[in-house]
């Protein structure tokens, strides 16, 4: 994998609401997704996985507003990044899809039920390659559908018609379409059983290493990430509060919070662990703890974690990892 960025996100800041109403829902995100990697977001929920995969594709809708930072896209082969913030509706609307898709939480119940696969999949490629025939749009549908691992007949099929698995592996196949750069998955598979969540999963890595695109993949449930991911973020209240390769979190995750995680979902592979959760709830948004987000909920707080906030930084010198809790500072 190349260190490559091609997404790189500074200071983000988004609120919800404005003035005495206003809250904050992300404060001061600093993330990069490299070339080729599968990048996984994990966090309870409330924490901004979606608000940041809703931000950083312009789909925030009212009353979240981006208040601060910058989001760039580095196109392959150099160039003047691209300033996602500042993009037109109508540049917005050509880059969607093209250089990046998204498939959001329960999008195999998107699809549309009195239409068919072929009629699903050849609608992106009519809107954006008008100069396609409709015998390429529909042997292009049936190479989609079998990158995805479902057989070319079933294009005919309508939604009702297919599984669970096989409707979310449609979603997959129409965000792969015209070939994107980078795909954002937001808890595709959260509805899925959990063999199949593998399987899906498995299919989108292959994917990955065939067609080099980039995956920023989020979830609740860090064992997914664990398996699938090469580098793990995870946010709590809003924040980002550690982030490394996803071997060094499971063996050896530095914030407490990070450590709670993986104590609260079994592990499919490896050794045993035993479950123990984190105590309490996540923050209230208008509510947010002083100091670290985490204290109330946090076995090791000490004297600073309640009146401090901790930088997310390498823990020791020249690491390739961040997190922020003092008892690392
Ligand atoms: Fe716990 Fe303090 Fe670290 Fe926060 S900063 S995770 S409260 S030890």
């Amino acid at each position: 994998m190349t260190a490559e960025p091609i997404l790189t996100i500074s200071g983000l800041n988004v609120d919800y609401g404005t003035g005495a109403n206003g809250v904050r829902a992300l404060r001061d995100i600093d993330l990069t997704l490299h070339r080729g990697e599968v990048l996984g977001l994990a966090g309870e929920s409330g924490s901004g996985k979606s608000t940041l995969a809703y931000a950083v594709t312009r789909l925030l809708s009212p009353p979240g507003v981006i208040t601060g930072g910058d989001v760039h896209y580095h196109r392959p082969g150099g160039g003047e990044p691209v300033d996602i913030l500042s993009l037109t509706p109508d540049e917005l609307r050509a880059f969607r899809w093209q250089e990046l898709s998204i498939v959001f939480q329960g999008a195999m119940n998107s699809l549309n039920p009195v239409h068919t696969v072929h009629s699903q999949l050849t609608d992106v490629l009519t809107a954006h390659r008008p100069g396609m025939r409709a015998a390429e749009r529909t042997a292009r549908a049936e190479e989609l559908l079998t990158l995805v691992g479902i057989s070319a007949d079933r294009l005919a099929a309508y939604p009702h018609q297919l599984s669970g698995g096989m409707r979310q592996r449609v979603m997959i196949a129409m965000a792969l379409a015209l070939e994107p750069e980078i795909v954002i998955m937001d808890e595709p598979t959260t509805a899925l059983d959990v063999v199949m969540q593998r399987q899906i999963l498995r299919k989108l890595v292959e994917l990955r290493e065939r067609l080099s695109f980039s995956v920023v993949f989020i979830t609740h449930d860090i064992s997914l990430l664990i398996e699938f991911s090469d580098r793990i973020a995870i946010m709590y209240g809003g924040r980002i509060v550690e982030q490394a390769g996803a071997a060094e979190i499971y063996r050896d995750p530095r914030h407490p919070y990070s450590d709670g995680l993986l104590h609260s979902f079994p592990a499919l592979h490896g050794p045993r662990r035993e479950l123990t959760g984190i105590p309490g709830s996540p923050p209230h948004l208008s509510a947010m703890p002083t100091g670290c987000a985490f204290h109330p909920r946090c076995g090791k707080a000490f004297e600073p974690c309640a009146e401090r906030v901790p930088a997310l930084a390498p823990p020791d010198a020249g690491q390739d990892r961040e997190v922020a809790c003092w008892l690392h500072h």
